[in-house]
């Protein structure tokens, strides 16, 4: 079966072609030629992914899956949300955004918050959501200089380092988006 991951970020088609059996042949947006910038105007993280992948399936027709992540902090009532990526404006810096943040949190004593990814599947019309979270905290200031992101600032629960100062192996295994990963290649190895 030929499935498209409604992305164009190599890293991620790598990772998730690394994971699944040979029976599914898996397309990138390039691959079905879609250069459009695919809408993401849902309020919700589940509703984003789910509007990418719902595209690519209504106006290709490949079955599909798409993915959005967003840093929810408790204290901030849940952003930066669904505007991770532009928090501090469209230029996506990840530098400002994570300064934004410090910023925000100056101040304030509660510093938990979490990462969710939900990836949304489209087979045959029928839409299946995988939702993973990594829960933890911000930290004071930046540290470490590997990932991408808010990787800097975010300390899972239960370790003494970033997400920053991880190698990508060792994140991935905890990591909101390895959760999501890990359903949906469960399901899909189950999947006729
Ligand atoms: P996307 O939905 O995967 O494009 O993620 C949206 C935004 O969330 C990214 O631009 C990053 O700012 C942030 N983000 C997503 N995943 C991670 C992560 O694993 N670490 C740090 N930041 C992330």
């Amino acid at each position: 079966m030929k499935l498209v991951f409604a992305t164009n970020n190599k890293n991620k088609i790598k990772e998730i072609k690394s994971l699944l059996t040979d029976s599914l042949e898996l397309l990138s947006l390039e691959d079905i030629d879609c250069y459009k910038d695919i809408p993401e105007t849902s309020e919700t993280i589940a509703g984003n992914a789910l509007q990418k992948a719902k595209y690519v399936f209504d106006n290709y027709g490949y079955n599909c899956f798409a993915d959005d992540t967003g840093l929810e902090i408790d204290s901030l009532n849940g952003e930066p949300g669904i505007y991770s990526a532009r928090y501090a404006g469209e230029k996506k810096s990840a530098e400002a955004n994570m300064d934004k943040v410090l910023t925000k949190l100056e101040h304030i004593d509660n510093r938990k918050a979490h990462f969710k990814t939900v990836i949304a599947l489209i087979i045959d019309g029928k839409e299946t959501l995988f939702e993973g979270v990594a829960k933890g905290e911000i930290m004071l200031s930046k540290s470490g200089s590997k990932g991408f992101g808010y990787d800097p600032i975010f300390k899972p629960d239960g370790l003494d380092t970033t997400f920053s100062e991880m190698n990508t192996e060792e994140k991935n295994k905890i990591s909101h988006r390895g959760q999501a990963v890990q359903l949906l290649i469960a399901h899909l190895s189950v999947t006729p």
